[in-house]
């Protein structure tokens, strides 16, 4: 029988992060605890609920509100007491605004630190003893290209691309700080989504499988680093 893993994504209602919780129950080796702001009309994780019985557990997280955090951690403790957490991933985000570096107001700018960037780095401290007593102790930190400034990417979307920036700072201070943990940073690329729209590159299966990839596979040496979905390191 395959060993069993313990995994969290948060914002797992819809998007990307529903898409990790399918692949995820579809495999018996794995139990998640899949977190939304709202459970109750979170009807596409519930349907799941049935079909993966034992496996599944909805707990409410909103990433922007930190006593929800610690409410969840609670909340988690039923299914992640025994075993502890093996992957926590930080998917959670917003993207709210097309504004640039010199019209981006500060409710903007605020609004996607908290959401982005304390979210990430308050869910993280709040499941630390978790992390601490699983086996893998792996915290993916699903930022974006648009974080990264070796891309390039210009002037817009500045209150988002500057949160994934800081959500990449989170990821390498979290992997120097504790050597015992894998902290990583993942690019999901652009997502067919509500967030990436119709036109975006990629399915979000097709996403998932691939971040799955370096998700699973990654060691101690690989804590600290920022990959796109298909593998590819990315520049800072
Ligand atoms: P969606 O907008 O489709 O979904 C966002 C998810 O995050 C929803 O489940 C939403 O829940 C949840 N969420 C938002 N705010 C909070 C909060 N305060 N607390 C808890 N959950 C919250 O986005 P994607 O699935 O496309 O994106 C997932 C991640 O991937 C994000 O971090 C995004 O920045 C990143 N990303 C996406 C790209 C893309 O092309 N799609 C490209 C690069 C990065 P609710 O339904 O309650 O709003």
């Amino acid at each position: 029988m395959s060993k069993t893993f313990t995994w969290l994504v948060t914002g797992s209602n819809r998007g990307i992060g529903f898409e990790f919780v399918k692949q995820l129950v579809a495999s018996s080796a794995n139990v998640v605890v899949a977190t939304c702001r709202q459970p109750e009309s979170a009807t596409a994780l519930k349907d799941l609920v049935g079909s993966a019985a034992g496996k599944l557990h909805i707990v409410a997280l909103d990433v922007s509100d930190a006593a929800s955090i610690k409410a969840s951690a609670a909340a988690a403790n039923e299914v992640l007491s025994e075993h502890g957490l093996d992957y926590l991933i930080s998917n959670a985000g917003i993207m709210q605004a097309m504004d640039g570096p010199f019209d981006a107001t500060e409710e903007a700018l605020l609004t996607h630190f908290k959401a982005n960037v304390a979210g990430p780095a308050l869910v993280a401290q709040a499941y630390l003893p978790y992390l601490e007593k699983g086996e893998r102790k792996v915290i993916v930190n699903v930022s974006s290209g648009l974080g990264s400034i070796g891309l390039a990417f210009g002037a817009k979307q500045a209150s988002y691309s500057i949160s994934k920036t800081a959500l990449n700072m989170l990821t390498y201070k979290q992997a120097a700080d504790r050597p015992d943990i894998i902290s990583i940073v993942v690019d999901p690329g652009w997502v067919k989504t509500d967030m990436g729209g119709p036109n975006a590159q990629v399915e979000p299966q097709d996403s998932v499988s691939g971040q799955l990839k370096v998700i699973t596979s990654v060691t101690k040496e690989d804590s600290g680093k920022y990959y796109r979905y298909d593998g590819e390191n990315l520049p800072w």
